[in-house]
């Protein structure tokens, strides 16, 4: 794995990180009110950050995924704003790439350049009362009927959804087949039989609205199908290798910068006449955050090194369950490192931390990681499925 960045990569990683320190203006207000920003949206979009990934014939900056995790990690070191940072990532891993992936050229010509700059937002609809870690056991369902879909069902925990101009829905087409009868669907905002009710107050990521999407004999064109039929299940898995991979690196610099303030801190807070980083317990705890870190880090980039070359692997999961734990764990510390000033919301850690919880569950619980791992690594199959290989050869930039 080559990670010895060009001039032109440092280069983005810094424009992002100055771009991500504009953002999040007003942020605690808005987290009282659950707000993202709109102007903080549409300057990611002015800047290439909603399409980063997308193939510049659909507008995007057709980024490799090695890149892309470096521009929003610089974008997560210069944000305080972790609910704007999820919402882009639904929007980018969780709907253009299956749209790219799996869409015909008229859905990426017709839904692509808007999602790139900012006249379009995207979320991912697969949840249900009844189905979370289980994803595809859908109680959703999808009728043919002439030229068009019929879609019935209820979602929550849409991220995105208050904000959506556009949906992926997944919906079983043939309930006796389980989950391989799961059909995916571009649904439009404004169709009818579509209705967006933003629910449920977040503990944190408040400010990435979320909400639950009701489909009521809701008539999809034909033409809006993603995929095959009864193709689901393929696209929700590519779906969720690129998301677990890549949503959770602006996290990693958020977690710098949590760990830069608490070096900052504990070189100027006091205690019994020295400052608190002279005590071992201290440093000790502010070392382990950052090693912490480096191998969240690694990860990642190792996650997203496979995706670059196709190569189906254990990282996406690993990269995803360790950022993710590593995130909770290292906000906590921070809030010991603080004190007292740790828990109030005079500084960014109890906010962080809140934030951080969310992650251990959206795009599968940490459990669900764990299970798929040993699903993967033949723990609990009969084969083992997937060998962690080591890095393939140098390879760089744009394999797209
Ligand atoms: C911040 C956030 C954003 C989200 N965004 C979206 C979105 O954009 N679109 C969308 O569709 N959904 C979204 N979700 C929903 C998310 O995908 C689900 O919450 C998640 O998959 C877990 O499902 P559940 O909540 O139904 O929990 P359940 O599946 O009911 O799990 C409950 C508990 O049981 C454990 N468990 C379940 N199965 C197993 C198992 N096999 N082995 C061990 N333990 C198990 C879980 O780990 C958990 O502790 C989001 C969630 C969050 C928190």
């Amino acid at each position: 794995m080559n990670l010895s960045w060009d001039e032109e990569r440092i280069r983005l990683g810094e424009r992002m990180r100055a771009l991500g320190a504009e953002l999040g203006a007003d942020l605690a207000a808005r987290e009282q009110s659950q707000q993202l920003r709109a102007g903080d949206w549409q300057r990611c979009a002015q800047e290439g950050v909603l399409g980063l990934a997308v193939p510049a014939e659909y507008g995007g900056l057709g980024l490799d995924p090695v890149t892309c995790a470096l521009a929003m990690e610089g974008l997560g070191r210069g944000c305080r704003d972790n609910g704007l940072l999820i919402s882009l990532g639904a929007h980018i891993w969780a709907v253009q790439l299956p749209v790219d992936r799996f869409g015909t050229t008229e859905q990426k010509q017709r839904y692509l350049p808007g999602l790139c700059d900012g006249r379009l937002t995207g979320a991912h609809a697969i949840t249900e009362r009844e189905t979370g870690s289980d994803a595809l056991a859908l109680t959703a369902r999808a009728r043919r009927d002439g030229d068009h879909y019929v879609l019935d069902g209820v979602k929550r925990f849409v991220t995105n959804a208050p904000i959506a101009d556009v949906f992926i829905v997944y919906a079983n087409l043939d309930p006796d087949l389980g989950f391989t009868g799961v059909t995916a669907f571009l649904v439009d905002r404004d169709q009818a039989g579509v209705t967006v009710r933003p629910r449920h107050e977040k503990t944190g990521l408040r400010t990435s609205p979320w909400g639950e999407l009701t489909l009521d004999g809701c008539r999809v064109p034909a033409g809006r199908r993603l995929g095959a039929e009864k193709q689901g299940s393929r696209i929700l898995t590519t779906t969720m290798a690129w998301e677990r991979a890549l949503i959770l690196a602006p996290l990693l610099g958020t977690m710098q910068r949590q760990i830069d303030e608490c070096v900052r801190y504990a070189r100027s807070r006091e205690q019994f006449g020295r400052n608190i980083g002279r005590f071992q317990a201290v440093a000790n705890r502010i070392v382990d955050m950052q090693v912490r870190l480096e191998a969240a880090r690694l990860l990642t980039y190792r996650a997203a090194w496979d995706l670059a070359h196709d190569t189906v692997s254990i990282f996406s999961e690993v990269a995803k369950l360790e950022t993710s734990e590593s995130a909770v764990s290292t906000f906590l510390d921070a809030m010991q490192v603080y004190g007292g000033l740790g828990y109030t919301t005079e500084v960014d850690v109890e906010r962080n931390l809140r934030d951080a919880l969310g992650t251990r569950i959206s795009s599968g619980t940490s459990d669900l990681h764990r299970v798929l791992l040993a699903d993967k690594l033949g723990i609990t199959t009969r084969q083992r499925r997937t060998t962690p290989e080591p890095v393939r050869a140098l390879h760089h930039a744009n394999t797209r």
